[in-house]
Parts: C-alpha cells; sequence; structure tokens
C-alpha cells in the first residue's frame, strides 16, 4: 500500500484531548476514569489477569498476543489468512454518543479493527486466545468478553451480527483446544511465551503519553500503556520483515515501514542504543529464513523445547541434538561449549547441512530426552514459565551432570564401552552411540585398526553419514560428570572449566626465560597433577592432599606442543602464564601428552574460539592484537598455530580466514620488540607482546612457520599465486634491469655472490630489496639458475621429468603440445605456477634477443639441463624448455588479454629505463594521496613515495602534474593536516616524506598549498638579533597528563626558546625583570629538548583558545611516551615569530631554499603499475589505504597507545 493512503488519514486529528496518529478516540474509551459501569460497557471491571505474568516488570511472560503470534500455523501473520472481515460500528468512547465505525479483521490470532480496510496498522488488537465469550446482546449488537475487558459492536444487520458471533466462537473455541490438547500433553501451557526482546517505554511521535513498547521475535507489538501489555490487548504490531531502523538523533531513532515511519524516543541515548539493537534483531528474525526450522519442525517431537516444553522452539543444541526454545538456549550457552553447542534454526543457515537436518530429523528430542530425561523427578521438571536460576540450574543437572539420563549397561567400564562404540557407529543405531558417547565413551578411543583409527573413521568406511555427523559435532564434548562443581558466575558467561584429568607426568621447575637447550631426564621430576575446576595442581605423589603448586587455568596464556623427543623425555609440552613464567611438562607416551594438552587447551580457551581446539596445533593461545580496520582498538584474539597456518578467532567470534604464513607479504617486529606485524595481501595484523615470554616464542615460531622449511618448491616462502618468493624476486629484478643485458642468463656471474645471494634469499627472501647497483644482473640470473638447479625434486619432480623429456620425441608437433599440456596439469600446484611464470619470464627475455642475444635456443640451453638437473650431454631437456617457450601461449592457455598487459608492461619498464639515468628504481615504494591546496575528491593525486623524497620533492611533482608554474614569492610547500586536533604542520622543504608518512595517524593528511606567512616569517628572521626568543603565551596542557585534574584552561607562562631547549617559567616575576631570567638563578618549571617536538599552527576549537593565534605542540621523549600542550600568543605578529624561531632552530637553518630549481629534480615516471608495488596492498578506498600506512609508522606502538 502506498504511503500516502495511509498518511492523510492518520494525521485526521479526531479528537482534541489526544494528538493521536493512531487512535486518539481508542484512549478514550480505555481512560481509568470512565465508569465501568457506564452503557456501552467498554471495560469489564478489573479482575486479576489470568494471564501469567510477565517478565520482569511484569513478572512471568509476556501476554497471550505474543505467544500466540508465534503459536500461529505460520512463521509471520502476514500468511495467516483472514477468516473474517468486514465494516462494524464499535460502541462509541466514553463520554461520546457516536459509534465509531471499523474495518474489522479476524485471524486465526487476533480480531483487528482499523479505521479503514486499506490501513496496516491497526488501532485495537484482541488476541483470539483472550477471548472467553462472544455473545449477542441486542439491536445488531454483540460483545466481545475478554478476560478483562468487553468490546461492543454493532453490525449492519442481524445476518451480519450472528455470523460474526459464530465465527468468532468458532475461532475461540479452536484456540482453547489446542491449549487444552497441548496442556493435556503435560508439554506446555497456552500461555507459553517467547520471552519479549525488549519492551519498556518509548515516546512515539504523534502520542501525547509515552507507548509501552514489545520487541519479540519478528514483531514489534505498541500497547498503550504497561496495563494493556499485561492484558494483553495492545494497538497494534509491526511486522520487522518490512522494517528499517535508523538512529536520527541522540535519543531518537525511527522505524520505518513501506505504510509508515514510526519516530521513537528513548529516555536516554544508551537506552536508545539498545532499542535499536533490539528492533535489528527483531528485523534479523524476521527475514530469517524458516526452512531449516520447518524441516525440523515436521517431527512433532522438535516443536516444543526438549527442556522446558515452549513450543516452536527454533535454537537447538547441535551437539546434543535437541531443538530447544530461546530462553533455555541463553541457559545451554552459560554451560559451555564442551557440554552444549548452541545455534539458530533460523539464523545460523551456514551451519545446517543437509546430515545435520537430517540427524535432527531422526534423531528428535523424543530419542534424545528418552536418554538424556529418563529420570526426571517432577518436582526438578521445568516448563516455560520457569525462571532463568531455575532453568540453570536443572540445564547443568541434566546435561552437565548427566543426572537424570538413562545409564547404558556399559557405564563405568571404559574398554567395553570404547569397544561397544565403535561397533555401534558402524550401525544405524544413534541412540546407541549417544547412550555410549554421554556415559563415558571416548569419541577419539583406538579402535585398534589401523585403517580406521577413530571411530569417526570406522563409521565412515560404514557409510553412516549421521553416525558421522554425530561424532564430530561432538569431537570436543565433555561427558557428563556428577562430581561437578557448579560454576560461579563469570563476566561473558564464560563456563569455568570443570574437566577432570589427572596423572603422573613429569615437571621441571618453573623458568622466567625461554628454554634454550635440550632438557636431560634427571631435570624432570615425577609428579602427580590433576586438572580439575580450573586449577591444574601438582603434588609430590597421589597421596598428598597438599599441592606443590598449581596453575589456574584463566592464567595460562599459551600452550606449546613440543615436537618429540625435544628434550630428555619423549613428549614435552610448555605452558605460560599471565606472570611470565614457563612450565614445561614431559610425558613417556605422546598418546598421554596429547591428552594432557587437549584437556590443558579446553579448559583455558574461550568458547569464541571452540574451533581452535580442533586443531593439531603447535601452538595455541592469546594475545591482544589490531587488524582489519579496526586499528584504534586492540582486541583480544585466539591464535593457534598449524604448521605454517595461523588459525585467528576474534573475541567478538567473527570468522576469520586463518594466515598463510609463508605467503606473507611482510613479516617485522616493531618498536622494540613490542608489535609483530604481518601483512598479507588483504589485511595486516598487529600483535602485541603484552608479556615477554610467550610472545617472544609466538614471535619466533611465527618467523619458524613463515620461512621456507625445507629445499622443495612447495617448501618456499610463496606468494600469492603460489610462485616461491626467491624466483618472483629474482625473475622481477632480472624484468626490471637486465632485459636487455646482453648474454644474461648465459653469463656467469661471481660464484661468491651467487652463493651468498642464493642464500640470503633462501632464508628469508621476503626482506631482501635487490637493487640495481648493489645486485648484478648476471649475479641475480645465476642465483635464480643455481636455485633450479639444486631444488629438492626438481621442478618437473622426479616423478614426470621423464615423461616430459620423453614428449619431445614425439614427431606430430599437435600431439606433443597436448601431451605438454597434460603433463603440465600433472604438476603439483606450485611446480606449475612457478613454471609458468618462469617460462613466461623467459618468454619476454626472448623478445629482446637482439639485444641480450639470448633467442629461445641459447635459453634452451642454458635452462634444459637446469631445470631437469641434467648434465647437458642430450638435448632433451633443452628441446622441452624450446618447445615450452615457442608454445608459451597455447601450453599455458594465456589469453589475449594477458599477453597484451605483458607488452604493456615491458613497454613502460623499457621507456622507464630509457627516461631514468640512474634507474635506482626501488622496491617497496609507498603509494600516499596528497591533496593540492584542499583535500577534496576532485584535488586528490597519488603519488609514489621513494625513501629519498624530500617535501619540496613532493611539492614540485605534484604542481608538475597539475602544470601549474611555481612564481616567485608563491611559497608553495607541503603540509601535514591533522583533521582531529584542527592544526597543521608546513613541511619544511628538506623534510624527507617517507618517515613522516609513517606517522600519519588516520585523521592526518598531507596537502601542497601556499603557505601565506613565509615571507613575513623570512623577513622577521632576516631582521632578528641572536637566535633565540622568549616572551609570555597562553599555556595549556592535557588535564590527565598534568595530574591535577582542575587546571584545564590556558594560563599565562614566560617561554624561553633557544637553539635546542625550550623552557617553560611559571615566576611572573621574570617578566618584570624586563629580561630572560638567568637559567642558573631560575628553575624552570618545564623543559623540552626542541628537536623532539612538532609543532602544529591552530587549537581545536573546542578548546576554547583565549586568542585565535595558537600551536599544538607534540612532544615525544625516548621512551615514545607523548604529551600533547597548547600555547596561544597575543598577536599574529607574535605567532609567527615563535613559528618562525621553531623552525628554524628545528631545521638548523633557512626555511626556504635560497635558490629554486627551475626544473624539477629528474625523477623516474611513476607508474604504479609497475615494478614492485608498495609494501602495503593497494586496497579499496583511500581510508583504508591510509591506516595501512599508518600502521606502519615507524613506531606502531604509538598508534596502539594512542588508545
Ligand atoms: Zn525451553
Amino acid at each position: 500500500m502506498a504511503k500516502e493512503d495511509a498518511e492523510p488519514r492518520m494525521g485526521r486529528p479526531r479528537s482534541v484531548r489526544f494528538n493521536s496518529l493512531f487512535s486518539e478516540d481508542e484512549f478514550g474509551e480505555d481512560q481509568p476514569s470512565a465508569s465501568p459501569a457506564s452503557g456501552g460497557s467498554s471495560w469489564s471491571d478489573r479482575e486479576p489477569s489470568l494471564h501469567p505474568p510477565a517478565p520482569d516488570a511484569f513478572p512471568g511472560s509476556s501476554p497471550g498476543t505474543l505467544s500466540d503470534s508465534m503459536e500461529g500455523t505460520s512463521a509471520t501473520s502476514l500468511l495467516s489468512p483472514t477468516i473474517r472481515e468486514g465494516w462494524l460500528d464499535k460502541n462509541p468512547p466514553q463520554g461520546s454518543y457516536i459509534y465509531q465505525r471499523r474495518w474489522v479483521k479476524l485471524d486465526t490470532d487476533y480480531l483487528r479493527y482499523f479505521d479503514s480496510e486499506k490501513d496496516t496498522y491497526s488501532k485495537r488488537l484482541i488476541p483470539v486466545s483472550s477471548i472467553s465469550r462472544v455473545s449477542s446482546v441486542g439491536d445488531q449488537k454483540f460483545e466481545v468478553v475478554t478476560n478483562n475487558r468487553n468490546f461492543v459492536f454493532r453490525a449492519e444487520n442481524d445476518a451480519d451480527r450472528n455470523e460474526w458471533i459464530r465465527t468468532l466462537q468458532q475461532i475461540a473455541e479452536e484456540r482453547k483446544g489446542k491449549a487444552a490438547v497441548r496442556t493435556s500433553m503435560s508439554l506446555a501451557t497456552d500461555s507459553a511465551t517467547e520471552l519479549a526482546d525488549k519492551s519498556g517505554f518509548l515516546e512515539l511521535r504523534g502520542f501525547k503519553h509515552k507507548l509501552f513498547v514489545v520487541v519479540a521475535g519478528d514483531k514489534v507489538f505498541l500497547y498503550k500503556n504497561a496495563e494493556d501489555y499485561r492484558l494483553g490487548i495492545g494497538i497494534t504490531y509491526i511486522e520487522m520483515n518490512v522494517g528499517n531502523v535508523k538512529e536520527v538523533d541522540r535519543r531518537g531513532f525511527d522505524l520505518t515501514t513501506p505504510y509508515r515511519i514510526f519516530s521513537f524516543s528513548a529516555d536516554s541515548e544508551q537506552e536508545k542504543e539498545e532499542w535499536v539493537e533490539a528492533m535489528q534483531q527483531s528485523i534479523t528474525e524476521a527475514l530469517s529464513n524458516s526452512e531449516v526450522a520447518e524441516r525440523i519442525w515436521a517431527v512433532e517431537s522438535n516443536r516444543f523445547c526438549a527442556d522446558c516444553g515452549s513450543p516452536k522452539p527454533d535454537w537447538a543444541s547441535i551437539n546434543l541434538c535437541v531443538v530447544i526454545c530461546k530462553r533455555c538456549a541463553g541457559e545451554h550457552r552459560g554451560l559451555g561449549p564442551g557440554i552444549t553447542k548452541v545455534r539458530s534454526l533460523k539464523m545460523d543457515r551456514k551451519v545446517w547441512t543437509e546430515e545435520l537436518i537430517e540427524l535432527f530429523q531422526r534423531f528428535g528430542n523424543i530419542m534424545a530426552n528418552q536418554f538424556w530425561a529418563a529420570n526426571v523427578p517432577p518436582s526438578e521438571a521445568i516448563s516455560p514459565t520457569s525462571g532463568s536460576q531455575e532453568r540453570k540450574r536443572f540445564l547443568i543437572a541434566k546435561y552437565r551432570e548427566g543426572k537424570y539420563r538413562h545409564y547404558h549397561p556399559l557405564f563405568g567400564n571404559q574398554e567395553e564401552l570404547d569397544r561397544a562404540l565403535c561397533a555401534a557407529v558402524t550401525t544405524s543405531d544413534l541412540a546407541e552411540t549417544q547412550a555410549l558417547l554421554f556415559c563415558g565413551a571416548s569419541v577419539t578411543c583406538d579402535t585398534g585398526d589401523p585403517q580406521c583409527p577413530t571411530p569417526l573413521a570406522l563409521a565412515e568406511r560404514s557409510g553412516q553419514r549421521l553416525q558421522m555427523e554425530f561424532l564430530l559435532h561432538n569431537k570436543t564434548s565433555e561427558p557428563p560428570r556428577l562430581e561437578m562443581v557448579c560454576s560461579e558466575e563469570k563476566p561473558y558467561s564464560v563456563h569455568l572449566p570443570s574437566i577432570t584429568h589427572n596423572g603422573f607426568f613429569y615437571k621441571t621447575p618453573s623458568m622466567v626465560k625461554p628454554i634454550s637447550e635440550r632438557k636431560g631426564l634427571e631435570e624432570f621430576s615425577r609428579r602427580w597433577c590433576t586438572l580439575q575446576d580450573g586449577v591444574l595442581s601438582y603434588y609430590e605423589n597421589d597421596r598428598n592432599t597438599v599441592p606443590n603448586g598449581e596453575i589456574r587455568v584463566e592464567e595460562i596464556v599459551c600452550l606449546v606442543n613440543n615436537p618429540l623427543h625435544a628434550h630428555g623425555i619423549e613428549s614435552t609440552f610448555e605452558v605460560y602464564t599471565e606472570a611470565d613464567r614457563l612450565y614445561l611438562f614431559g610425558l613417556e607416551s605422546p598418546a598421554s601428552a596429547r591428552e594432557w594438552l587437549k584437556s590443558i587447551a579446553k579448559s583455558f580457551v574461550h568458547p569464541c574460539a571452540e574451533e581452535l581446539l580442533a586443531l593439531d596445533f603447535e601452538r595455541l593461545g592469546r594475545l591482544h592484537y589490531k587488524g582489519g580496520l579496526t586499528l584504534e582498538r586492540a582486541q583480544e584474539g585466539w591464535f593457534a598455530l598449524v604448521g605454517s597456518t595461523l588459525h585467528v578467532c576474534s573475541e567478538d567470534g567473527r570468522r576469520q580466514e586463518p594466515l598463510q604464513l609463508r605467503k606473507l607479504q611482510e613479516l617485522s617486529i616493531q618498536g622494540d620488540h613490542e608489535v609483530l606485524v604481518l601483512v598479507e595481501r588483504r589485511r595486516t595484523l598487529y600483535i602485541q607482546g603484552e608479556r615477554k615470554l610467550d610472545f617472544l616464542g609466538w614471535v619466533h615460531a611465527i618467523q619458524k612457520a613463515a620461512s621456507s622449511s625445507g629445499d622443495t618448491l612447495s617448501e618456499q616462502q610463496l606468494t600469492e599465486s603460489d610462485v616461491p618468493l626467491l624466483v618472483d624476486r629474482c625473475i622481477d629484478y632480472i624484468t626490471q634491469c637486465g632485459l636487455t643485458s646482453e648474454g644474461i642468463y648465459r653469463k656467469s656471474g661471481q660464484n661468491s655472490k651467487t652463493t651468498s645471494l642464493l642464500e640470503v634469499l633462501q632464508r628469508d627472501a621476503r626482506c631482501v630489496r635487490l637493487k640495481e647497483g648493489e645486485h648484478h644482473v648476471d649475479d641475480v640470473a645465476n642465483t635464480l639458475k643455481r636455485f633450479f638447479r639444486d631444488l629438492g625434486d626438481g621442478l618437473f619432480t622426479r616423478r614426470w621429468a621423464p615423461n616430459w623429456l620423453w614428449a619431445t620425441a614425439l614427431e606430430d608437433e599437435e600431439a606433443k603440445v597436448g601431451e605438454y599440456r597434460q603433463l603440465l596439469a600433472a604438476l603439483p600446484p606450485v611446480n606449475r605456477a612457478t613454471l609458468k611464470a618462469l617460462i613466461n619470464h623467459l618468454f619476454r627475455v626472448q623478445c629482446f634477443s637482439g639485444e641480450n642475444q639470448m633467442n629461445t635456443h641459447n635459453l634452451a640451453i642454458v635452462f634444459g639441463p637446469t631445470l631437469f638437473q641434467t648434465d647437458g650431454k642430450d638435448y632433451k631437456a633443452g628441446r622441452v624448455v624450446e618447445d615450452l617457450i615457442s608454445h608459451y601461449v597455447e601450453i599455458f592457455n594465456v589469453n589475449d588479454q594477458e599477453m597484451k598487459k605483458q607488452q604493456d608492461e615491458i613497454t613502460a619498464i623499457m621507456k622507464m629505463r630509457e627516461a631514468s639515468s640512474s634507474g635506482t628504481q626501488q622496491a617497496g615504494d609507498f603509494i600516499c594521496t596528497v591533496y593540492l591546496e584542499e583535500k577534496k575528491t576532485e584535488t586528490e593525486q597519488h603519488v609514489k613515495i621513494p625513501a629519498t623524497m624530500t617535501a619540496e620533492e613532493l611539492t614540485f611533482e605534484i604542481l608538475d602534474r597539475r602544470k601549474i608554474v611555481m612564481k616567485e614569492k608563491d611559497y608553495w610547500s607541503c603540509f601535514e593536516v591533522n583533521e582531529r586536533e584542527e592544526a597543521e604542520r608546513p613541511l619544511h622543504y628538506s623534510e624527507k616524506v617517507l618517515p613522516i608518512l609513517h606517522c600519519l595517524g588516520t585523521e592526518s593528511y598531507l596537502v601542497v598549498k601556499k603557505q601565506m606567512s613565509m615571507e613575513n616569517m623570512l623577513i622577521y628572521l632576516a631582521s632578528r638579533v641572536g637566535d633565540c626568543k622568549h616572551g609570555m603565551m597562553k599555556f595549556r596542557e592535557e588535564r590527565n597528563l598534568l595530574g591535577l585534574g582542575l587546571s584545564t584552561g590556558f594560563h599565562d607562562r614566560y617561554f624561553i626558546l633557544n637553539h635546542s631547549w625550550l623552557r617553560l617559567y611559571k615566576e611572573v616575576r621574570s617578566l618584570r625583570q624586563r629580561s630572560p631570567p638567568l637559567e642558573s638563578s631560575h628553575k624552570p618549571e618545564k623543559e623540552w629538548p626542541v628537536r623532539n617536538l612538532k609543532v602544529y599552527l591552530g587549537v581545536k576549537k573546542k578548546l576554547r583558545p583565549p586568542t585565535c593565534w595558537g600551536f599544538t605542540v607534540f612532544y615525544e621523549n625516548e621512551k615514545h611516551e607523548k604529551q600533547q600542550w597548547y600555547l596561544c600568543c597575543d598577536t599574529q605578529a607574535d605567532l609567527r615569530e615563535w613559528f618562525a624561531t621553531f623552525l628554524q632552530v628545528q631545521n638548523g637553518g633557512a626555511l626556504w631554499p635560497s635558490e629554486r630549481p627551475r626544473a624539477r629534480v629528474a625523477r623516474p615516471q611513476q607508474d604504479a603499475r609497475l615494478g614492485n608495488i608498495s609494501l602495503i596492498p593497494l586496497r579499496g578506498n583511500e581510508s583504508e589505504m591510509r591506516n595501512s600506512v599508518a600502521a606502519f609508522a615507524t613506531d606502531p606502538l604509538t598508534l596502539l597507545r594512542n588508545v
């Protein structure tokens, strides 16, 4: 319906008393002042509500309206078919005699009336479930009696009236019948409801009084007041599948639907946020897919919560295979993922695989409860109306303690249980598997079958898909234990682990330094150890009751699984604690070490990272890190290192792609070993070293995992496209510098240089930047050849090399190419990618054979024996290479576009080399956005910033690009603008840009513009006597740094600025002396070395600077501690003089070059497409790029500290 249909009518005033957009008059009818006895009998005497009490302020559940809508035959009442509708007169409200014409609609859930048939939102809704009687009251009138109020309607004629009564009675009866059936099933009562997700008072524009608003499931209900809410008599509800929520101002927000905009206003900002969140959640729920739910509900027993019996439960525990209601789901979560893994039927779409749905259909609540709830005493059972504590108690008893379960006959006999499990999983008997598993059978028990070592493998072999699914979801489940102590409340409902594990193991005394050498057996002592209720304790022996020591699991920050035989005991692992201590434990059997590791891991890993527990990790722990686009805030994450893959789980539980460490573009430690920076193509991660010991361990482990581990191709550091970085670096360098070099790849370089270059590249190619002048092309070319010649397994692999050589004998060219293509497809991915990269390179090299003399044949002579690792006496190897280069396009399936791109690149490289005399194009330049005159999209320029570029050169670069000629006395300069501080700083012409770029915060940018005060500053400096300045300025420090809380304004202080210090004096006496105070007699209150100051023009308005001539000064000491303060001068001239002095002192000379070069410094044409693009991936938008540039600050900790 179009909005205009609704609005005019809604806006039409109907009453002077209420400025309502809905139904002012309706409010009248319900005014408490109205006499219950009055003729219209618009409401009955107030009787105690038969509705169950509502939650919180309205104890109990929400009114029938809400639940009923949920219980309706369809998920949304949009789909509830209208049973009867038509015009009726409603009896007049209090104080009026005029009947009101209303469009009345009845569906299975509600009787509602509207102003007209076009309306979407009713003026009143009466839940069918609350209708106790419908009767005729004469005069074509009939009365709808609810538990609390009566509504009288008048029909056109008796026939119509009778039809309404009949229909209403029938629907109400049906509803009652349904309720009765349910009660007899003792599963739920009619009042069973979903908990309101959020309820409370909100102002709604157009209403004089606040309304009581309830967000429940996929609807938002409006009630006139809290009393009405309790009674269930509402104004209307809003289907959230058409809703959209938008914040408007501090307290206001709009709920927009196609039919109407509801402008709400909450009591506070906090309240508003909660409402917005609840409504957004409701929209998600409304839009969520109920397909899974419908399929699972197809099984009768799944239609009621397995724990409390609430109808239409739309949550589930996927390992226990029970369907549960939202309230029970909340309590399930508190039990921890080791007991129950809670997922939504409607929202967690990904988890619901075909197998899992089938498992739930086969299993069903009935089968689960036959086991879990076999012996529930009626006194302990819960119902839909049970409170949270009651629920919690029940669920702990049911699932964590297994108190009500049906014990398996083999209970207590581990071996028998395991054996029975191995047998059960090969059958379709899921009930048996369930009973065994939750009576103690080990999901990872040894089957004794080397082919199928685990029950999972057995199930797979037997083709038992559902058994597999069930086992998979219970891989990390803990069997119930009666003796467990109930966990205490913890923030984030982190379940205090109560895994119990005990046994003898070996340990060494705890350490405060990394273990650098092998520990002999004699250094370990045998201890009895228990892991229980979150404490790992070790005792002298198993008879002792007082532990020698203990570690609380929440103090554990890292767990390391050492390689076998790392120490004198076969299996060892390390535990790191918050207090920077390291414990080394050892066990004689790898299996029991694994058990211990698993138990400890399970006990200390947060539920949000439970997926890490399934990994065979070398190192697992928590660390603070920053990543993605949220560089402002460090968050805690859980990390697991497996091989060369680093898995990350953030605290918000969002899934993250694991990092492939060998493919990192950059891995470095910044800021005095405090931050580990990992740069991948799409993201950058900063791992902070909060504690020394475990961080150091992580750094070494990650560095090791990120480096090449062997001499085969796949063990190398790789590029994104799976080419070894070493190969990529060499090829790139030759492409940039050696394509026209005579005899490239044939001439031998210096042997010693080749050897050492290969060595550094193999150690860490990521850190090597090949530079012209430093590295000779022939040395690099030889390094590449040497790498391939010595490569383990060879580029063509030992297995396939003979086939390649054999293929050369094929006479039919087409058949040969076909054979090569097949052989290529057979190579491992890394070999295939590498071969393509290399042949592509050689193809380019031979394009320049006119200059380099290396045609295809010559290249083949060199590379054939190299790649096949032969002596070169037989030309077959060369033939392969020759064929690959000649048929490069066909064999590697290179399309025109790719070819064209390569041609363009080569052309550009050649042009660039011609243009550049020096040719010192370096890899790893930064690309930065610089604006001309002001920050606007039209004025932005992307500039590649080489390490040597000065502010002057950058200024010229920008002016050149915009074809602006610098005139005399046009003091074009580059400024660093800090938007947050509303301050800017002109860069000195000789300043290097790159370091500034490194430090730019996210709210800063560079702009090139004219420096208006330069002339005056130059005049001042030229005319000045001496090189120091002193005088009064108004000073203000950042409050928190002053330590005095109160003094937040600007205060007069006396300053002296000389060639090395800025000093501040409190005494005004010095001013009276009319001369600077002598340093010997007068101690400054503060002093700062000038070189460590960064002076910006401007003070942010929020601080209310006393004059508009101010500076913002940043100071950073040796320890990178930052301070920030503000100075204000009385006049512009004064400001200019101070600033000129600062600049002069800081730059040790002229502010402006005495002579400007006529033309700009020759610089090779910058082309972003070429060469090694910046370290920082050029990502989507500018602010992302800036973020990552900023994050590369020379000291990233400054960023981290600015939190
Ligand atoms: Zn429940």
